[in-house]
């Protein structure tokens, strides 16, 4: 990213050719992220297979870079599932774990011999109704303890048990390989919980007969965006000594409730985070119960662990660049600054992303004009049409042709919710290849 950030000329040369805003790619990174989850698994003597969750990034050389890694990727719908499988995917190296899956997603993974996680018993009926041989499926676990946060997925392992009745054994229609859940939030303690009842439930499926071979424990591996935790806490405290409402867009409070828990807003990603990825899992492994810890359960049952990273694979694998359109104030005195790019195109489910962009200053550019600070507007029609819903200072001034990269977005910022609307193509997303960028396949036809 610093590189591309180094090279004004190559930035702009790629908003000319490509359009505005582009994505860039370097997978590179995914490799080392992932070994981290493995190792800690390892280290604890248990094998921890990675299913990439390709819904945080539809770039097809993310699919390359996981199969070139060792590993698998986690497909939600039938053309994430039929592009991998055009791409070269083993099907032991998928799993679907769509939210709602049609007869023809279900007809294509049985065939290939993918395994697919059920949500429900209207599900499994399809899977009677569909298969030719007994097809190998997941459960989809919906954890009954209440310390864990009520969830619309899955099935709790009562329900299971009882969808499953003596006409659906083994060699009968399915023959259930594996549990599955995957939590919200990123909460260690209660995947550990999780973990332990879904070793009961394991225990319960091979008394009926099931060969179950692993847990799968889902996504919601923690990263961090930033680099040090008193960042993120003084950008709260500064928020909530902000009474006039200078800091964010017409005063949003971003939903803060208190500056001081680790956590201030829940409707914010935790763009800090103290304990990411292996040390995390390490954690979760290591969670004791009357003397036994997570990782002697799985172990002592012969059990693989799974899990479905996103974001946290893909932490320093892209970023976003766009070309600044223009600079005015508005009516009430707001400085502004709008984008060639429209907010759909960095945007999680989280209410903004707190992740300051860089400026690019382009080479030929007029002289800047002087802004103590904007707002970055977007191309959409609507009033609240902001980029991002802080106030951003601009040192070296501002003008049109610059260049804003906004910096690792490539775990569902770019993709995750990026529409067309009025016509607007979607962002193109290139991949770093030793010679030079090219165009990721998902966009070459
Ligand atoms: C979204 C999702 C993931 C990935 O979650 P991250 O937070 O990106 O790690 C994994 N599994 C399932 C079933 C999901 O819905």
């Amino acid at each position: 990213m610093e590189d591309v950030l180094a090279d004004p000329t190559l930035c702009r040369g790629l908003l000319r050719e490509h359009g505005s805003p582009v994505n860039l790619h370097d997978f590179s990174p995914l490799a080392r992220n992932a070994s981290e989850l493995v190792e800690a698994a390892g280290s604890r003597g248990l094998t921890c297979r990675v299913f990439v969750a390709r819904k945080a990034n539809k770039s097809l050389g993310l699919v390359d870079a996981a199969m070139a890694a060792g590993h698998g990727i986690d497909v939600a719908s039938l053309r994430e599932l039929t592009q991998c499988l055009d791409r070269g995917v083993a099907p032991d190296a998928l799993i679907v774990s769509a939210a709602v899956k049609s007869d023809e997603l279900l007809r294509t993974a049985l065939t290939a011999g993918v395994v697919v996680s059920l949500d429900n018993r209207d599900e499994l009926d399809d899977v009677f109704r569909l298969a030719e041989a007994p097809a190998a499926v997941a459960l989809r676990m919906a954890a009954a303890d209440p310390r864990i946060p009520d969830s619309r997925f899955g099935q709790t392992a009562d329900a299971w048990v009882a969808a499953l009745g003596s006409a659906h054994g083994p060699g009968q229609g399915v023959e259930v390989c594996g549990v599955h859940f995957h939590l919200n939030g990123y909460s260690a303690q209660e995947r550990a919980v999780a973990l332990r009842e879904a070793c009961s439930l394991v225990d319960r499926l091979r008394e009926l007969g099931h060969r179950v071979s692993f847990i799968d424990m889902g996504g919601g591996v923690p990263m961090s965006y930033l680099r040090s935790g008193s960042q993120w806490r003084q950008f709260w405290h500064a928020l909530d000594a902000d009474s006039d409402g200078r800091l964010t867009w017409r005063g949003d409070r971003l939903g803060l409730v208190d500056p001081d828990s680790e956590r201030p807003s829940p409707a914010l990603y935790p763009y800090w985070q103290e304990i990411v990825r292996g040390e995390w899992l390490g954690s979760i492994l290591d969670d004791e119960l009357d003397g036994r810890t997570v990782a002697a359960e799985l172990v002592e049952r012969g059990l693989e662990l799974r899990c479905e990273p996103g974001r946290s694979v893909l932490d320093g694998c892209g970023m976003t660049l766009a070309s600044v359109a223009f600079t005015k104030t508005s009516r009430d005195g707001e400085p502004l600054v709008g984008l060639h790019m429209n907010r759909t195109q960095l945007r999680s489910t989280s209410a903004d992303v707190l992740l300051d962009p860089r400026l690019v200053r382009d080479p030929d550019a007029d002289t800047p004009r002087q802004v103590d600070d904007a707002f970055l507007v977007g191309a959409y029609c609507i009033e609240e049409e902001l980029l991002l819903r802080r106030r951003l200072s601009f040192p070296q001034g501002v003008s049109r042709n610059d260049t804003v990269a906004f910096l690792n977005t490539g775990g569902y910022l770019m993709h995750i919710l990026e529409s067309a609307s009025h016509q607007l193509p979607l962002a193109r997303n290139l991949v770093h290849t030793g010679e030079g960028w090219r165009l990721d396949d998902i966009d070459a036809g």
